[in-house]
C-alpha cells in the first residue's frame, strides 16, 4: 500500500459492495445481506467491509486506521467523544451464513482511561470493562498465543471486572504482547487473532467436517457501535410476525444496552418502549417481508432514538399459522401469485392446525412406540377392555384402548375411547382405519408392548403400567408417553379455509371422503369433501347392530336367514337416509357388503384365511339376497329423500372382484333391486354400478369389468396386501420396519402406494378400462388416498378423484394442488416442499 487514498479502496462502505462488482465470496454472506438492506432504503449501522482477499492487511495498524477514520466519517462520530463516543464492533462473515468460525468481536475501542466514563454513559456498570476484559482475552489466545488457562486463572482472582481488565492487561504485556491503547491498534491486533484463528488447524478441521474448503475466504467488517444514554439507545430482537396469530404485527424485545454486551441480565422491554418508537422498525419488517417473500427477524439497534439494522433474515420455518397467514398476506399484496401461496404451505402443517398437539418439551421419555395410524394427541387413562373405556368415559374419564388388535365388536369402546392403542396391525388394518375415520388418535402395531388384561398391568421394555394410570398419546409421531403431557387443542382458524380454497383452484382432482353414516359424512361435507368416495356398509353393522349382521351370517336355515335379512335391511334403511341426507346433492359411493367373516365372527368363521376367503362379492354369490336386500335398502332412502327435494348421485360399488363374471352377477342382482323399488314406489331411481379394483386380477381385467362397470375405485389397502402377499393386518410393525430400516422398502406400501408394482397395476387398468369406455370414472379409496405422496402418484395416473377418511380432507385437497403443480412443472416441486 502507498498511500491513505491507496488504501482507502480496500474498505467497501455497506451497500457499495454490489455496485463494486463483489460478490458472496468477496463480501460475505454479511457484507451481502447489508448491501440488500441498503438497497431496500432500510437504515442500516455505519460499517465497512474488507473483502476476503483484502482481509489479512486489516492487521497492519496504517490500515487499521484508515478503517478507523472512514468508519469515523459514516456514523460521524470520534472515539473519545465526551457525549457522543464511539466503540468498534469487528466480524466476519463467509459466503455461507454460520459456516466455520463466529467471530464477533463488539467493544474494541476502549482503554482504561475512556472505560469508566462509557461506563458512566451507558449507565450499567462494569458492563464496558466486561467487554473490555473479553476483547484482550480474544487477542491474548488467539492472536499471542498466550493460554487460555492464564486468563481463566487471572479472572478467578478478580473480584471485579475492572480488576479483571487490569489483570489481562498485565498479563499481555508479561507475555511480551502489551494490549495496544488506540483504537487502530486494537482493531489491528483483533483482525490479525481472527485470521490466525481461522487459519488454525482446528479451525481447517471444522470446516473439513462441515464439507467446507479449507481454504474458504473470510470478509472482515467493520462497524461503528454509538455508545449512548440507556434513555435513548437499546439494541434487540424482532420478528415481522406474531406467532400467536400469525398476523403482521412485530414482536420482540429490546434492552437499554450495547448491542452484545453479554454482561447485562435486565430481562427485554416490550416494544412500545422502544426510544423513537415501533414504527420504523414495523416499516423495515414490512419492506423485508416483502422483498424476502417471507417472515423477517432482525437484529437493530437505537442509537439517540434513531434506528439501525445490523443483520436481517428470513425466518425459514415459520409456525403452520403464521406461514397460512403470511402466504394469504403476500398473495394479496400481489408479490406472489395464488400457486405459489399454496405451494409455500406444507400438508404437515394442515396436520398440526387441525389435530391436537402433545406440548413436549424435549425431556419426555417414551414409554412405547408404534405407527403413527392417526393423527393427533390424546390423554387418558388406560383402559385394557372395550367394555372397561365404555364405563369409565360414562363417568366421565378420559380413556385411552390398549389392546392387542381391535375388532368390529371393540367399535363401543373405540367410540368412547379418546384415543387408540394396538399392539398388532398395521396402518390399514381395523383399528387403524376405523380411527382414522372418526379422527380419534391411534398408534398402531407397538409390538413391544405386553398385556396382562387378567393382572390388569401394561408392560414395555420393562416399564409396566397399571389399568387406569395415565398416559399420552402422539398418533402422528407414534410415541406413548406414561403420565399426562399438556394437550394443545386445535385452532385451525378461517385462514386455513381461505388458503384451502385457493388449493381448490389450483388442483385437478376431486376430492372425496370415505364415511360410513352421516355424521361422517357431514364432516367430511364441512372439511370440503366434493361427495363420498367409500361408504363401508359393513360398518353400519358394528357395535350395537352386529348381532343383526351375526344372525344373518349364522343363519341355520333360508327362512331365519330370510327375517335376519328383513331386520338388516329396515335397519340399513336408516342408515342410508342418515348418509344420503348429509351428502346431499352430491356423488356417493356406497360399497355393498365386504366383511372378511373373522371380523364379525371370529372364531366362528372357520377360515384359516379370511381376508382371502368368503369376502366381498363372493359371500354376495353365496347368499344371493344380500346384495339385493343391501340396494333396495338403498334406492328406498333415495326415493325418500327425493320426496324432500334431495337427490344425492348414487354409485353403487361391488366389491372384491377377481372375475367379470362376479361383477356381472352383482350388477344384475342390483338391477333387480332397483326394477322392485321402482315397481313398489313408480320412481326410477337413477344410480350407477361400478366396482372396486383392488385384486391384482381385475386391475388386469379392467377392460372387461369396464364393459359392465361405469367406474372403477382402486382399493389400494387390499391391492398392495395382494400385489405383494404382505397380510395388511401382520407384516407392518415388525416386518415393514425391519424393511424400512434395511432399506428394502423407503417407505411402508400401505402408508405410501407404490408406483413401480402397484402403480404399474393401476396404470394398466386405467388404459384398458378406458380403451372399452373412453368417459369412465376412476378414483381411488384406500387408505393411500390421503397421503400427499399417493396423491401426486394419482394425479400422475390420471385417475379423477382421490377419496380418503373425513380428517384428511383438508390436507388431501392442499397436496392435490401441489401435485397438480408438480406435475404440470418441468422440475420436481415437491422435493423441495417437504
Ligand atoms: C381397500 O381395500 O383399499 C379398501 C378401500 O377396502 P377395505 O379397506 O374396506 O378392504
Ligand atoms: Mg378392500
Amino acid at each position: 500500500m502507498t498511500s491513505t487514498e491507496t488504501v482507502s479502496t480496500i474498505f467497501v462502505p455497506y451497500g457499495q459492495g454490489r455496485g463494486r462488482g463483489l460478490d458472496q465470496a468477496e463480501l460475505g454472506a454479511h457484507g451481502v445481506e447489508v448491501d440488500r438492506l441498503v438497497a431496500l432504503g432500510l437504515p442500516v449501522v455505519p460499517g465497512l467491509t474488507v473483502p476476503a482477499s483484502h482481509a489479512a492487511s486489516l492487521a497492519q495498524p496504517d490500515v487499521a486506521r484508515v478503517a478507523v477514520d472512514l468508519l469515523q466519517q459514516l456514523a460521524g462520530r470520534k472515539f473519545g467523544d465526551a457525549t457522543h463516543p464511539m466503540l468498534i464492533r469487528l466480524l466476519a462473515s463467509t459466503p455461507q451464513s454460520g459456516a466455520g468460525v463466529r467471530a464477533d468481536l463488539p467493544g474494541l475501542g476502549i482503554t482504561a482511561a475512556s472505560a469508566p466514563a462509557l461506563d458512566e454513559i451507558v449507565g450499567s456498570e462494569e458492563a464496558i470493562y466486561e467487554f473490555f476484559a473479553a476483547i484482550i482475552r480474544y487477542v491474548g489466545e488467539h492472536g499471542a498465543g498466550i493460554p487460555g488457562d492464564d486468563f481463566a486463572d487471572a479472572q478467578f482472582t478478580a473480584s471485579s471486572h475492572a480488576e479483571r481488565v487490569e489483570k489481562f492487561l498485565e498479563l499481555s504485556s508479561a507475555a511480551g504482547f502489551p494490549f495496544p491503547d488506540d483504537p487502530a491498534g486494537q482493531l489491528a491486533r483483533a483482525a490479525e487473532a481472527t485470521m490466525r484463528r481461522w487459519a488454525s488447524p482446528r479451525a481447517r478441521r471444522l470446516r473439513r467436517g462441515q464439507g467446507l474448503p479449507e481454504q474458504l475466504g473470510l470478509a472482515l467488517h467493520v462497524q461503528a457501535i454509538r455508545v449512548g444514554a440507556p434513555e435513548t439507545c437499546g439494541y434487540g430482537v424482532a420478528e415481522s410476525r406474531d406467532p400467536a396469530t400469525g398476523a403482521f404485527a412485530p414482536v420482540g424485545t429490546f434492552r437499554r444496552v450495547i448491542s452484545h454486551m453479554a454482561a447485562d441480565n435486565r430481562p427485554g422491554e416490550p416494544l412500545d418502549n422502544l426510544p423513537g418508537g415501533r414504527e420504523l422498525l414495523a416499516s423495515a419488517l414490512r419492506t423485508l417481508e416483502l422483498h424476502m417473500r417471507g417472515a423477517a427477524l432482525v437484529e437493530f439497534e437505537v442509537r439517540d432514538a434513531e434506528l439501525a439494522l445490523l443483520a436481517a433474515r428470513r425466518v425459514e420455518r415459520p409456525a403452520p399459522r403464521t406461514a397460512i397467514r403470511l402466504a394469504l398476506d403476500l398473495a394479496e399484496a400481489g408479490v406472489i401469485d395464488d400457486v405459489t401461496a399454496v405451494g409455500s404451505i406444507r400438508t404437515s402443517d394442515i396436520e398440526t392446525l387441525l389435530h391436537p398437539q402433545l406440548q413436549l418439551t424435549g425431556r419426555e421419555t417414551e414409554f412405547a412406540h408404534g405407527l403413527p395410524a392417526a393423527a393427533g394427541a390424546a390423554v387418558g387413562r388406560i383402559a385394557l377392555s372395550s367394555e372397561r373405556a365404555v364405563e369409565w368415559s360414562e363417568n366421565g374419564d378420559p380413556v385411552i384402548l390398549v389392546a392387542a388388535e381391535t375388532s368390529p365388536g371393540d367399535l363401543p369402546g373405540i367410540l368412547a375411547a379418546k384415543a387408540i392403542v394396538t399392539v398388532r396391525g398395521g396402518l390399514a388394518a381395523h383399528a387403524a382405519v376405523v380411527a382414522r375415520g372418526l379422527g380419534r388418535p391411534a398408534v398402531c402395531g407397538a409390538t413391544a408392548i405386553r398385556i396382562d388384561r387378567a393382572g390388569g398391568t401394561v408392560t414395555c421394555a420393562g416399564q409396566s403400567l397399571t389399568e387406569g394410570e395415565l398416559i399420552s398419546i402422539d398418533g402422528s409421531s407414534g410415541a406413548v408417553y406414561a403420565g399426562a403431557i399438556h394437550v394443545v387443542p386445535p385452532r385451525p382458524g378461517g385462514d386455513l379455509e381461505t388458503l384451502l380454497r385457493h388449493a381448490d383452484r389450483v388442483r385437478r382432482l376431486g376430492i372425496r371422503a370415505n364415511a360410513d353414516n352421516g355424521r361422517d359424512a357431514a364432516l367430511a361435507i364441512q372439511n370440503g369433501a366434493e361427495g363420498v368416495g367409500l361408504c363401508r356398509t359393513e360398518h353400519q353393522f358394528l357395535g350395537d347392530r352386529l348381532p343383526l349382521v351375526r344372525r344373518y351370517l349364522l343363519a341355520a336355515d333360508a327362512d331365519e336367514e330370510a327375517a335376519a335379512l328383513v331386520e338388516l335391511a329396515a335397519a340399513q334403511k336408516e342408515d342410508f337416509l342418515d348418509l344420503l341426507a348429509a351428502t346431499g346433492n352430491r356423488p356417493v359411493t356406497v360399497r355393498l357388503l365386504d366383511a372378511p367373516l373373522h371380523e364379525f365372527l371370529g372364531e366362528e368363521a372357520q377360515e384359516v384365511n379370511p381376508m382371502l376367503g368368503l369376502r366381498g362379492v363372493r359371500l354376495a354369490l353365496m347368499r344371493t339376497e344380500l346384495y339385493p336386500a343391501q340396494a333396495r335398502a338403498l334406492f328406498s332412502a333415495w326415493v325418500d329423500l327425493a320426496a324432500a327435494g334431495v337427490t344425492p348421485e348414487l354409485e353403487v360399488m361391488v366389491p372384491l372382484v377377481a372375475l367379470a363374471g362376479e361383477l356381472a352377477s352383482a350388477a344384475e342382482s342390483i338391477h333387480r333391486a332397483a326394477a322392485d323399488v321402482e315397481a313398489r314406489t313408480g320412481v326410477s331411481v337413477p344410480y350407477t354400478v361400478g366396482t372396486m379394483v383392488e385384486t391384482p386380477r381385475a386391475a388386469l381385467i379392467a377392460d372387461q369389468l369396464a364393459g359392465i362397470a361405469q367406474f372403477l375405485s382402486f382399493g389400494t389397502n387390499d391391492l398392495t396386501q395382494l400385489t405383494y402377499g404382505f397380510s395388511r393386518d401382520d407384516v407392518e410393525a415388525q416386518l415393514l420396519t425391519a424393511y424400512t430400516e434395511q432399506k428394502l422398502l423407503p417407505v411402508s406400501p400401505f402408508a405410501s402406494l407404490d408406483p413401480d408394482g402397484v402403480g404399474a397395476l393401476i396404470r394398466t387398468a386405467i388404459t384398458q378400462a378406458r380403451k372399452v369406455r373412453p368417459a369412465i370414472k376412476l378414483g381411488i379409496c384406500g387408505e393411500h388416498g390421503g397421503d400427499p405422496a399417493s396423491i401426486e402418484l394419482c394425479e400422475r395416473l390420471g385417475l379423477d378423484y382421490v377419496s380418503c377418511s373425513p380428517s384428511r380432507v383438508p390436507g388431501a385437497r392442499l397436496a392435490a394442488a401441489h401435485a397438480a403443480v408438480a406435475v404440470s412443472a418441468p422440475w420436481p416441486v415437491n422435493a423441495a416442499r417437504e
